[in-house]
């Protein structure tokens, strides 16, 4: 049996299921089935903005009870409804390293590009 132990393994795991029915079909012969067709062209969107991990800045345990107060008065969410007007595009947003979190001119703790806030204003 095949079990999901990486993200990439997980991936060519569906992928290899798809291609065959050989129902002993090992992880290593799976990765290589899965590679052998065109490994670039298979791997999904997903895979290459961290295998389907989604940064997270909504890790409330190093916050201040006035900071919580803060995030919740301006309504920040770490994920937009609204692509269009997520924290990356924000005149506010000061942006972190790749794959971290940024900082707000407002809105106190951790950002994340994806989030929002009732103050969102477009970058000038
Ligand atoms: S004002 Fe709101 S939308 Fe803009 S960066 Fe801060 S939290 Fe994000």
């Amino acid at each position: 049996m095949i079990t999901r132990t990486s993200c990439l393994e997980g991936w060519m795991t569906q992928d290899s299921r798809a291609m065959t029915d050989d129902k002993t079909l090992s992880r290593r012969a799976a990765l290589r089935n899965a590679l052998g067709v065109s490994a670039a062209a298979l791997i999904p969107v997903s895979f290459l903005t961290g295998c389907g991990s989604k940064l997270s800045c909504d890790d409330a345990t190093k916050l201040s009870p006035e900071d919580l107060k803060n995030r919740s008065d301006n309504q920040y969410v770490d994920t937009s409804l609204d692509l269009k007007k997520a924290c990356g595009s924000c005149g506010l947003f000061t942006a972190g390293g790749e794959k971290q979190c940024g900082t707000c001119k407002i809105v106190k703790g951790p950002i994340n590009p994806t989030g929002n806030c009732k103050n969102w204003a477009a970058k000038t």
